[in-house]
């Protein structure tokens, strides 16, 4: 049952709460949510709940209906999010493991950590326990296979996952690894889950060979009843008709798992088809389908693995999936969960010490301090910040961009993000201005969002009830269709779209409606009455993340950001990109800004991709110097997918 805490409960009414229920036979979890704190309690016993809702500090109970409790979205409402170190899978992000099927060798582990870790993986696999259907296969390398997939990790700054078979490998498996694997053969083994669970890690459970989706999260709740909170879902393929494929990898899974349990779920589309150039499509689409992650195999050399060859990806073809999901991502409205820049990927052959940023030096965690960003709580902004730094952070509102590089200047807070261009309209001129007006701060990373909006209003309101929808211009502009067949509505400008939905939840009047992203709905408490009505829907923003000069880039930087002025004399932007040319800079962007102060003189901002080679970077804006006016390097970022 679900026991809704009161919000003025008491300390002491709270433990008493907690003792009755355990002195009754019941298992209690605190939950705590984004509006309520609650206990879930889980046993044998059967009670009368009008006992419990008699009890002090109680709101009221509430029974679940599924046979899994605790792994059940009616216990819990929100995603859960498993965190392994720094990197966090669930909620809005993709996290992508990969490793080779089974760990073989030492030089075999060292150079797949090196694919995964440059591709953009965020944990190391390898199997050192093999459940093979053959006595006569490859079995795996026992306990010299947990070692060296934890060397290699620690190298690369991976956490690692392998799979455990039997309850005789508990202790050493908690003791090599960072989450636990129950491969598809053992998911009903239940004195196997009971141990792990008590181990009280993460828990990667691979879906049953046969096993309904009602079995599978029977199997999650047997891990959870003993003590881990940690479980993360994984479907891998089940035994149908077809044999073209190794296996039919059940992509309704994921929706379905979705609505049933606050768990995360990743797919697994190697042992899914068995079949390399099956791989990809399908983890595409299982991305596309709202999975929180991947596991892929991927070998050095498959052509010489010892278990899984046909299947696993060369890396260049794991580094290709990962290119395409990053392109996907903003598409569902998530981001590629990514190690932070630090322990950089170039350690794998130049064994060269790596300068690390303040966030690596404390421990390679998410940035958990303030980051400014121009708009009201709930603005795409913030969501923007979010989506970059992670749920720790505290995003800060300010009124206008001004305020965040103010903010910014004189260190109230690290980090600002700003909208620099959105595709549908264009460059947001004010930024690149202040960019330019404000020497001391650089970029040092991006994020990119899609811009959905949606249609909001008090609750009791309807599309009917409507007579005036509130909005910044852009989100008039970007949801016109919308008004064109609701002519009885009008459109009326505000400062803000967050601020709109502000306004119309103080009004309370079920005739005002508002446009703005989702999250301003929950932020102010509104309903959403319509989800998505912008009339197109390739509709995204791209933020720069601001910092001040010196501080490193947030993750290794792929792109540079530089502003020119030019000579007066014929030819003079011509010869600043010939140089750019030469040296084979890519460009990806060139736009002109008038200089203020100076009328008729114009900067120019330009965005190039950043060569391998950073020498040649700097030689190239040597080389400009000595043909441009003014340069000046805005900073260097990691852009993910144009
Ligand atoms: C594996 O991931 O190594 C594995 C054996 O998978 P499954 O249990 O899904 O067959
Ligand atoms: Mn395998």
């Amino acid at each position: 049952m679900i026991i809704v805490l009161r919000h003025d409960i008491s300390p002491d009414q709270k433990e008493e709460t907690r003792h009755f229920l355990q002195n009754h036979g019941y298992k209690v979890r605190e939950i705590v949510g984004e509006q309520d704190t609650i206990f879930g309690a889980v046993g044998l016993v059967q009670m009368d709940f009008r006992e419990v809702e008699l009890l002090p500090g109680v709101d009221r109970v509430i029974p679940i209906s599924k046979p899994y409790k605790l792994a059940s979205r009616e216990l819990k409402k929100e995603d859960t999010i498993v965190s392994i170190g720094s990197v966090r899978i669930g909620g809005g992000r993709i996290a992508v493991i990969s490793g080779p099927c089974a760990v073989e060798s030492r030089q075999q582990m060292r150079e797949a950590a090196a694919a995964v870790r440059e591709a953009g993986g965020v944990l190391l696999r390898g199997g050192a326990f093999k459940p093979r259907t053959s006595p006569y296969s490859f079995q795996g390398l026992g306990e010299a296979g947990l070692q060296i997939l934890r060397e290699a990790g620690d190298e690369f700054g991976l956490p690692v996952v392998s799979e455990i078979v039997g309850t005789e490998y508990v202790e050493i498996c908690r003791d090599y690894l960072d989450v636990l694997q129950i491969g598809a053969r053992n998911m009903q083994n239940f004195e196997l889950l009971k141990r792990v669970g008590e181990l009280k890690k993460p828990v990667i459970l691979k879906r049953g060979l046969s096993a309904t989706i009602e079995e599978w999260l029977m199997a999650a709740e047997y891990l959870m009843a003993h003590g881990t909170d940690d479980v993360i879902l994984c479907e891998r393929g089940i035994r149908t008709f077809e044999t073209y494929t190794r296996n039919t990898l059940d992509l309704s899974a994921i929706p379905v798992i979705k609505k049933l349990s606050h768990l995360p779920i990743i797919v697994d589309p190697s042992h899914g088809t068995g079949i390399r150039g099956k791989v990809a499509p399908m983890a595409l689409a299982a991305v596309a389908a709202g999975a929180d992650g991947l596991m892929v195999e991927m070998h050095p050399h498959p052509e010489e693995a010892l278990s899984d060859g046909p299947q696993s990806l060369f890396p260049d073809q794991l580094e290709r999936l990962m290119r395409d999901i990053e392109a996907i991502a903003p598409v569902v409205e998530k981001e590629l969960e990514r190690i932070p820049n630090g322990i950089s990927s170039s350690l794998k052959v130049s064994g060269k010490e790596v300068k690390k940023s303040p966030e690596q030096q404390e421990g390679n965690r998410r940035f958990s301090g303030e980051v400014a960003f121009q708009g009201m709580q709930g603005a795409f902004s913030e969501t923007a910040v979010h989506r970059f730094f992670g749920e720790d952070c505290q995003a800060v509102p300010c009124e206008t961009f001004a305020e965040v590089f103010k903010h910014v200047l004189n260190g109230k807070v690290k980090y600002g993000a700003l909208p620099i261009e959105n595709s549908l309209a264009g460059t947001v001129h004010e930024v690149l201005d202040l960019l330019l007006r404000y020497p001391d701060i650089i970029v040092v990373g991006e994020e990119k969002i899609r811009i959905i909006h949606s249609l909001m209003a008090v609750a009791g309101s309807s599309l009917e009830s409507l007579k005036k929808v509130y909005s910044h211009p852009q989100g008039l502009a970007q949801c016109s269709r919308f008004f064109e067949e609701h002519l009885e509505i009008e459109r009326e400008p505000f400062f803000d779209t967050a601020g709109a939905v502000a306004h119309i939840a103080e009004m309370r009047d079920p005739a005002l409606g508002a446009i703005a992203g989702r999250e301003a709905a929950k932020v102010y408490g509104v309903d959403v009455l319509r989800e998505g009505i912008e009339n197109n829907p390739r509709n995204y923003t791209r933020f720069f993340i601001i910092a001040r000069l010196e501080t490193p880039p947030i993750y290794s930087p792929n792109m540079a950001a530089l502003m020119f002025s030019t000579l007066d004399k014929p030819g003079a932007l011509f010869s600043v990109l010939k140089v750019l040319a030469e040296n084979g800079l890519n460009m990806k962007k060139l736009e002109s800004r008038p200089i203020q102060g100076k009328p008729w003189n114009y900067m120019f901002f330009v965005a190039v991709d950043l060569p391998e080679k950073r020498e040649i970077f700097d030689k190239t804006i040597e080389e400009i110097k000595g043909t441009a006016g003014d340069v000046r390097v805005l900073g260097t970022y990691y852009n993910h997918g144009g």
